[in-house]
């Protein structure tokens, strides 16, 4: 195998290899805050392959803010909390009918 670690630009061994697929929108996402370019590399990818360590160490929100620090309270988790809270708000009442709604059917199923 004669891969190179995106990150770090080393050879890959088998033994420290993670293949990233599901989790590359992360990497291109902490890859936009650090403004380092390595988001251009993953485009159009379907995978790609890294350190499992240098992995950890990317996409860890403390280290982006290190390098970003113009961006300070950008963080991942904090963003997809602001993304869920208010949904979670506005769709209370379409939630409570839809309850509703099963509970009829479940007793239309069980009476
Ligand atoms: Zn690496």
């Amino acid at each position: 195998m004669d891969d190179l670690c995106l990150i770090c630009g080393d050879p890959l061994q088998a033994a420290d290899v993670v293949v990233v697929t599901r989790g590359l929108q992360t990497l291109v996402e902490a890859s936009l805050t650090r403004n380092d370019g390595l988001a251009a590399k993953m485009e159009g990818a379907s995978s790609v392959r890294l350190h499992t360590i240098c992995r950890k160490k990317y996409t860890r929100p403390s280290s982006i803010k290190a390098h970003a620090s113009m961006q300070d309270n950008d963080t991942p988790s904090e963003a997809m909390h602001e993304e869920q809270a208010p949904h979670l708000r506005s769709s209370t009442s379409e939630f409570d009918l839809k309850k509703r709604l099963y509970l009829l059917w479940y007793r239309g199923q069980h009476a």
